[in-house]
Order: C-alpha cells, then sequence, then structure tokens
C-alpha cells in the first residue's frame, strides 16, 4: 500500500505522516529531506542554488541515510531547498530514489508536494493537507520560540507565504493536490484530531 501526503510548508505533513505510517506499519520517507539535504550539499561546497548543474550533480550524490541530520530541519535550509527544487535535473535525480522506497513491501507513506501528481500518480490513497497560512504560521512560530529561535510571527508568515507561492508557480511538479486527492484542511484541528480523520480517510479509502 503507498500513501502519498502532500501539503504547504508548515501543513503538519511530516508529523501526520510519520504517525500514519506507524499506526499501519508502513515505512516513511521526509521527501522535503531530500531537497534539504541537496541544498545543504551545494552551500557547503561553496556552491550557488542556482547553479543548476552542480545542484543536479549534488543530487545524485544524496545519500538517504544521512536524512536524520537535524541541520537539514533548519528553516534557512528550507527556503534553501525551495530554490533548488525548481531545478528540473535536481527533481530528476531524486525521483527513482523516492519510488524505490515506495515500493518497499508491506508498502510506504510518502510526504511532500508532488507525491501523488509525478512520484506516485498510482498511491492508494492520496491526502492533501491544507490549513489557513495564518494558522500555519501561528504553529511554526510556537515551535520555533519554544526551540528559543529569535522569531517573529510577520517573519515566519513571511516565509511561508514565501516558499507556498515558489512550490506551487514553479513550472515542473508544482504543490498541487493530485485529481483524486482528497483535502484534509487542519486549520481547526489540532494533531490528535487530524490524525484520527487521516486515519478515517486512509480506513473508506481501501475499504477497511
Ligand atoms: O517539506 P519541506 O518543507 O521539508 O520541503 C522543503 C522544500 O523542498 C519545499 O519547500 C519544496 O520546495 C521542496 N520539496 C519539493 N517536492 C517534494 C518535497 C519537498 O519540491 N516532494
Amino acid at each position: 500500500m503507498i500513501i502519498a501526503i502532500d501539503g504547504p510548508a508548515a501543513s503538519g505533513k511530516g508529523t501526520l505522516a510519520r504517525r500514519v505510517a506507524g499506526h499501519f506499519g508502513l515505512a516513511c520517507l521526509d521527501t522535503g529531506l531530500l531537497y534539504r539535504a541537496v541544498a545543504r550539499d551545494v552551500l557547503a561546497r561553496g556552491g550557488s542554488l542556482e547553479d543548476e548543474a552542480e545542484a543536479a550533480a549534488v543530487a545524485r550524490t544524496i545519500d538517504p541515510a544521512t536524512l536524520s541530520d537535524p541541520s537539514l530541519r533548519l528553516p534557512g535550509v528550507g527556503e534553501a531547498a525551495s530554490v533548488v527544487a525548481r531545478i528540473s535535473a535536481v527533481r530528476a535525480a531524486l525521483l527513482d530514489l523516492q519510488r524505490d522506497f515506495a515500493r518497499q513491501e508491506p508498502g510506504a507513506v510518502l510526504d511532500g508536494r508532488d507525491i501523488g501528481t509525478v512520484v506516485c500518480p498510482n498511491a492508494d490513497v492520496k491526502i492533501f493537507i491544507t490549513a489557513e497560512a495564518p494558522v500555519r504560521a501561528r504553529r511554526r512560530y510556537e515551535e520555533l520560540r519554544q526551540r528559543g529561535e529569535p522569531v517573529t510571527f510577520e517573519g515566519v508568515l513571511d516565509v511561508i507565504l514565501r516558499r507556498d507561492e515558489r512550490d506551487s508557480s514553479r513550472a515542473d511538479a508544482p504543490m498541487r493536490p493530485a485529481d483524486d486527492a482528497i483535502l484534509l484542511d487542519t486549520s481547526n484541528l489540532d494533531i490528535e484530531a487530524a490524525f484520527d480523520a487521516a486515519v478515517g480517510l486512509i480506513k473508506r479509502k481501501i475499504g477497511q
């Protein structure tokens, strides 16, 4: 079974994907980490995020075993990731890795922006998570503040809106719900309620 979970920045899709995977006994891949790792490695080599050939060469060296590096989760890395994610050659270089992961038994949950549309168009269940941008910004702001990061709500909202715009307007694999995706708006749901709703949707879809 393959479950695709897509959605915008700070929509909570990563947490939801991990919990759904745990519930159904499936493997889980946060595909945003792949793009984050490309950005991290390009910058570590002193390269430019706009250099298509270099970013693609780096993308071909990404080792999924290195995705637990906590620095990948820093907000600046997410921003940099959305810049390299516009490069088609980077996306192409990361495609087989994601599809191989999805093919494992007994199945997998992948979360990202283009899982239901491009990576796994035949996924058994596709969920597109949404939440109003100010709600996503508020959640991300609280999370960063608790970690002691010097952030403002307006700054976090601005970064989220910029990233949404970049991810949904790019030419290759823009962020959008697949035609057969189920929309789940978590603006008024906490993580428990969102998890319950997602499990309910999945069970209905697979006829359990
Ligand atoms: O999900 P996360 O915020 O970690 O993703 C970082 C960036 O990687 C996104 O803003 C997006 O540009 C890119 N991405 C993508 N396709 C995916 C997953 C992430 O383009 N499947």
